[in-house]
């Protein structure tokens, strides 16, 4: 997607700081962190959100969802105490990027629920 900020990063035209990559997916320092840590996953092809996936997009969040952020948060010592991953989906959901990302929050007690 042309004009999408997240492919734009996914292609490294747009500067991130990385905290993981592989083929399918990036994960990089959210610019606003609300957390002492505070990154997101996207998957590096476009798709708008969770209400976009496909069928043929199963094996891609999984690995998401079974690799990728169990790693990051192992990598940044989370797994102990806990952590928090979001994705906002859609307009009242929150999302204001439309291309899937989860954030993954942690380093401090999170309240629930959320505004
Ligand atoms: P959403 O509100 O869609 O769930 O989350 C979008 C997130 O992307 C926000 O937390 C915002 O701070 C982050 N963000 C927006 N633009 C950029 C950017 O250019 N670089 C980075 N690293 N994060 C961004
Ligand atoms: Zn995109």
């Amino acid at each position: 997607m042309a004009d999408c900020i997240f492919c734009k990063i996914a292609q490294k035209e747009i500067p991130s700081t990385l905290v993981y990559e592989d083929e399918l997916v990036a994960a990089f320092k959210d610019l606003e962190p609300q957390a002492p840590f505070h990154a997101l996953v996207i998957p590096k092809k476009h798709v708008e959100s969770i209400a976009a996936l496909k069928a043929e997009d199963k094996e891609l969040a999984a690995h998401i969802l079974c690799d990728v952020i169990p790693q990051i948060a192992e990598e940044q010592g989370l797994t102990e105490k806990g952590f928090r991953v979001v994705a906002n989906t859609g307009e009242e959901g929150g999302q204001t990027v439309k291309h899937l990302h989860f954030h993954i929050l942690g380093g401090r007690s999170m309240q629930w629920p959320p505004g």
